[in-house]
């Protein structure tokens, strides 16, 4: 399509900012996580059903959002640390995230590891703001002095476990996000990511599908960092792909720890529409890949898994048939997703991966009139009622799609709070027999009429 037919509609993308909490074992990092993140987390997932992530969720203060990661979470957290996990725990943050949050303790004053990432975290040109936990009173704020020392600025003190100062905080967080938090698109074209983990074959399959020369049309100005949606137009096609990280820094650092995986997605997962989720064949599935599905899921983002290097497997008749049945059971309950085996060294259904990603970009936005759903879901309801709790009768009167980003529908209920998950769970599985919802998730609502 050429570029002047595509609808002038300007489309405001959110790139969401990261804000990394570093720190010793024991200082509280993980105690400020949940202070910052943990109410909305809760909130958040009783509706939408997901599993929660201890160290990585989204808050937001005075109408701004941004993702918060608690990176002690995903490290050894025991008192024999070595220095050069604390190093490597450091360096990711500064290069994933935008504001780092550096967490030291007051009654111990400044230790070895405090001093080893300071020297560090004075190195980067990442705002960093130095924060200084279990100040529970007054008397205390004295001591907190000492850290001024670490050549850090003024120490922001606060108790993560009574609240006090984090207010505060979050003003001086929200001061120290980049400014542009918004890219500006002239068009609504998909932008998908290829995730994964080390080595399945990420940067194989784009340079296949893209050529080393790259077809570059256009990079995005505007984006927070350097330019991470490129867009191409290939095999009547017009997309952008999310650069991951993994493939700009191939390499830098030990990549086989859970936390790196995890670190190096989020951001490309976030600032995408459509994840195409890469796993070699020949190792299976692995905690780390769930983790990925994971932070997919719960991003309401659409999903593409690709099984990679399929020329290594021995295949029997019904090979792919075992494999789908096996990851459908893994992923569940979110495993209506488009699987597709590959073999990028022979460039076998490579195609098939862009087209697919495309058709789960173009489900995503799909829009299901209200008469159309009501005409669909209420007989279904009728023939299957919600089964009655304590004696009493639930009835589901009627339902809509909402007018959201991604497809969230709306029950209104006389009594929405008998409606339990199974039910919820099998109104999904009928909308999605109904209308090809493949690799996206969903959200059920039920409401009071
Ligand atoms: P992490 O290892 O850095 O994630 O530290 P944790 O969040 O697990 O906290 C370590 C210990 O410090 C726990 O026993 C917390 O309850 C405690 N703690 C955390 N924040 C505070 C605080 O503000 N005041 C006090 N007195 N204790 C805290
Ligand atoms: P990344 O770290 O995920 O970007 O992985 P790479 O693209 O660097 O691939 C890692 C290794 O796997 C390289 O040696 C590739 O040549 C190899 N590889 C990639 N795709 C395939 C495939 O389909 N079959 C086989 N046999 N090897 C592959």
């Amino acid at each position: 399509m050429p570029r002047n037919a595509v609808q002038p509609l300007d489309k405001f993308f959110n790139v969401m900012s990261l804000v990394a909490i570093v720190g010793r074992p024991n200082v509280g990092k993980s105690t400020l996580f949940n202070r910052l993140v943990g109410q909305r987390q809760a909130i958040v997932d009783s509706t939408a059903g997901t599993t929660r992530d201890r160290h990585y969720g989204k808050t937001d203060w005075n109408g701004k959002e941004f993702s918060v990661i608690d990176t002690g979470g995903y490290t050894v957290n025991s008192d024999d640390i070595f220095e050069d996990d604390i190093r490597r725990q450091v360096m990711l943050a500064i290069d994933e995230a935008d504001v780092i949050l550096f967490l030291v303790e007051v009654s111990t004053g400044i230790t070895d590891l405090d001093t080893l990432m300071a020297d560090i975290l004075r190195r980067t040109t990442k705002k960093v703001i130095l924060v200084c936990n279990k100040v529970d009173n007054y008397d205390q704020i004295y001591s907190s002095h000492e850290f001024y020392k670490l050549g850090l600025g003024d120490p922001y003190c606060i108790s993560s476990m009574s609240g006090s100062g984090t207010g505060d905080l979050m003003d001086a967080i929200l001061e120290a996000l980049p400014a542009e938090t918004s890219a500006q698109y002239e068009d609504d074209l998909p932008r998908i990511t290829i995730v994964g983990r080390p080595n399945v074959g990420k940067s194989s399959l784009t340079n296949a599908l893209l050529g080393v020369e790259r077809n570059i049309v256009t990079p995005v100005a505007g984006t927070t960092r350097d330019s991470i949606h490129t867009r191409y137009n290939k095999f009547g096609m017009d997309f952008y792909l999310v650069d991951t990280a993994g493939m700009r820094k191939k390499g830098k650092v030990t990549e086989d720890l859970e936390f790196y995986s995890v670190m190096r997605s989020i951001r490309a997962i976030e600032n995408s529409d459509v994840c195409v989720l890469m796993l070699d064949a020949e190792q299976g599935l692995e905690s780390q890949d769930l983790n990925i599905h994971n932070l997919i899921v719960r991003n309401r983002k659409g999903c593409v898994i690709v099984v990679n290097k399929w020329d290594l497997i021995e295949k029997g008749n019904n090979t792919m048939k075992e494999w789908r049945e096996f990851l459908m059971k893994k992923l569940a309950p979110f495993n209506d997703i488009p699987i597709i085996f590959t073999s990028v060294l022979n460039k076998q259904r490579i195609l098939e991966v862009l087209q697919t990603a495309v058709r789960v970009f173009q489900s995503r936005k799909r829009r299901i009139p209200t008469s159309e759903f009501n005409d669909y879901i209420l007989p279904v309801i009728e023939e299957t009622p919600p089964p009655s709790t304590k004696g009493k009768y639930i009835r589901i009167k009627y339902a809509m799609q909402l007018p959201t980003p991604t497809p969230q529908f709306a029950f209104f209920v006389n009594l929405p709070q008998y409606i339990k998950e199974p039910y919820r769970r099998f109104l999904e599985n009928k909308i999605r027999e109904q209308w090809d919802f493949s690799g996206v998730p969903m959200q059920l609502y039920f409401r009071a009429k």
